[in-house]
């Protein structure tokens, strides 16, 4: 994309560098009251297509050339050298434009833990007003939703309204289990099982852009530019004053009156502040990049959800399998087209379960993914020809603590990262605990009945050895990395409570890799509520 000549030579207030999730919300909130001169970098240039907008679509954009940024982990010995595929959205609205639309507050008990690791102002009580700003929950038919959530904010939440024999199914033998019936997850206990809450308007996805960008498109303050490729941050006497990068091969630079903020996620924006000179000397200096503030914690605290996949053959049934292909596929498009219903209105995982893998623990410490559906490729979503169930297993608050830093001083040269999955103990032991629960619920009446098999990891696992193999074996991400750029008050930490980078003037980091340690399930909507608590310390100075 060519970028206007003016804009080169324009003194913005605030630069946001990256379009994703956090930089919507950002550009919106900030360019509101029409004071502000406002300019949005993003380095995706589309944002539209059938993909993004079909529900089912999911499974293409895992690994779609235009909107995915398709990262690959380090091989490390957890997970048996595998390279994990890493996917990161690109375009306006980051990884809603690709993402499951799973929406997942966390609990309280979260929150309350970043504040006592010295994320002052971040406990729940402080939160909880920006999760209900960004909603707009639409309960289903005849319930009324909690005061708790919001019912006018920009961004659509209603509960998934596909229903199909195997998911009552699964309810029904999770309850006689022992899980609760939940009627909202997303306030008080977290704990049961029932339908997720998904961000869809109208049977489509509503991505962040949808829900933040539209509404602000006609702002004079709000100036956009996509196709742009921030490469630095430029600083004079250690203050950021704007950013360099390129579009369409052309050099340009942007400079800023008061802050740039920085809103690439967790993977580029440690790698944009390395690159800038912010980051651990030693790691700098071996790349030949001029040191501005010595700050070792960039790209350190890498953390995110590691989730095992276990399947079953079924029989006497249909399932996504079949009704996906052939002229079972041709009825399913004709639904969607008219009625925005059916299997391509599906994302990814249609029940939850919030499960504890110890029934002596105090919180589910275990989140469970269900799908009427089957995977011969799991990390590609490619569909097995029978019929098939899927229950996706990841422990809710890893331990794990991996890094992400740049190979070379080069924006185009692939990151090294390392999520270090499973080196922590209790990581191990939830999830093994968690695969033993989603057995035992499918050997529970009435899923049984359907199971012709479980495929995987398949009945001949029975000891604590045989599932951890498995899970190195076959694990992926869930796609929730988080805390590269730490939020906190001691050393180990890369930005104040107010997001503000330790140690330059200028300049602060919103979005996921901010968070000090996992919330408890999807990160999207947190990811938000810190764009929005961020927008009000930002106008607030
Ligand atoms: C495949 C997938 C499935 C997921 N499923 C779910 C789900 O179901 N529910 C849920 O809650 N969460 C889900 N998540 C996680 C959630 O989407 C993310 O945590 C969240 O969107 C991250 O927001 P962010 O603002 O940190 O980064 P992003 O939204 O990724 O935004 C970063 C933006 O910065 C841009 N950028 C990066 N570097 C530069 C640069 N140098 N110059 C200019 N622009 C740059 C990128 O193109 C991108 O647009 C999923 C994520 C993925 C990838």
């Amino acid at each position: 994309m060519s970028i206007e000549p003016s804009l080169s030579n324009k003194l913005f207030d605030y630069i946001i560098v990256g379009g994703g999730t956090a930089g919507c919300i950002l550009a919106n909130r900030l360019s509101a009251d029409g004071k502000h001169q406002v300019l949005l970098l993003e380095a995706g240039e589309k944002n539209k297509h059938p993909w993004i907008s079909i529900p089912a679509g999911f499974s293409k954009l895992l690994t779609h050339e235009t909107f995915n940024w398709r990262f690959q982990s380090q091989p490390e010995e957890n997970t048996l050298q595998r390279q994990i595929a890493i996917p990161r959205g690109k375009g306006l609205g980051g990884s809603t434009l690709i993402n499951g639309m799973i929406y997942v507050r966390g609990i309280a008990e979260d929150f309350d833990g970043w504040a006592e690791q010295g994320a002052t102002g971040w406990s729940f009580a402080q939160v909880a007003p920006y999760f209900k700003k960004l909603e707009h929950y639409l309960p289903p038919a005849g319930q009324y939703a909690d005061p708790a959530r919001g019912l006018d904010g920009p961004l659509y939440i209603v509960e998934e309204s596909e229903r199909h024999p195997l998911t009552s199914a699964f309810i029904k033998s999770a309850q006689r289990h022992g899980l609760p019936l939940n009627p909202d997850y997303n306030v008080g206990a977290q704990l049961g099982v029932g339908y997720y809450q998904v961000v869809k308007k109208n049977g489509r996805r509503w991505h962040v852009a949808d829900a933040y960008i539209e509404p602000a498109r006609g702002r004079k303050n709000l100036h956009i530019v996509t196709g742009f490729l921030a490469h630095r941050l430029l600083f004079e006497n250690r203050k950021c004053i704007g950013v360099q990068g390129a579009a369409a091969g052309k050099t340009h630079v942007f400079r800023a009156g008061k802050e740039v903020i920085v809103s690439a996620g967790a993977i580029q924006s440690p790698q944009l502040l390395e690159l800038s000179g912010i980051g651990s000397k030693e790691r700098l200096q071996a790349l030949g990049i001029e040191v501005v503030r010595d700050l070792p914690a960039v790209g350190e605290n890498y953390i995110d959800h590691y989730c095992t996949r276990m399947n079953w053959r079924l029989q006497g049934i249909t399932t996504l399998n079949e009704q996906t292909r052939g002229l079972a596929l041709v009825k399913e498009v004709m639904k969607y087209a008219f009625l925005r219903r059916g299997a391509l209105s599906l994302g990814t995982g249609l029940v939850y379960g919030f499960v504890k893998s110890d029934p002596d623990l105090p919180l589910a410490d275990v989140q469970f993914f269900f799908v009427h559906a089957s995977y011969a490729n799991a990390a590609e979503r490619i569909l097995d020809k029978a019929p098939g169930m899927t229950i996706g297993v990841a422990q809710l608050r890893p331990q794990s603590v991996g890094s992400i830093h740049i190979a070379k001083n080069d924006i185009h040269a692939q990151p090294l990262i390392k999520p270090n999955f499973l080196s922590a103990q209790t990581d191990r032991e939830s999830l093994i605990g968690g695969m033993k629960v989603a057995r035992d619920i499918v050997g529970t009446a009435p899923l049984r009945q359907y199971v012709a098999q479980e495929i995987s990891p398949g009945s001949a696992v029975v000891s604590d050895e045989e599932w951890l193999q498995f899970a190195r074996e076959n694990g992926q991400t869930i796609y929730h990395p988080i805390g590269t750029c730490r939020m906190g008050t001691d050393a180990n930490t890369v930005v104040d409570p107010e997001l503000r980078v330790r140690g330059v003037q200028g300049l602060r980091v919103v979005d996921a890799s901010i968070m000090p340690a996992m919330v408890s399930g999807n990160t999207q909507a947190a990811v938000m509520m810190i764009a929005e608590k961020a927008a009000d310390h930002i106008l607030s100075r």
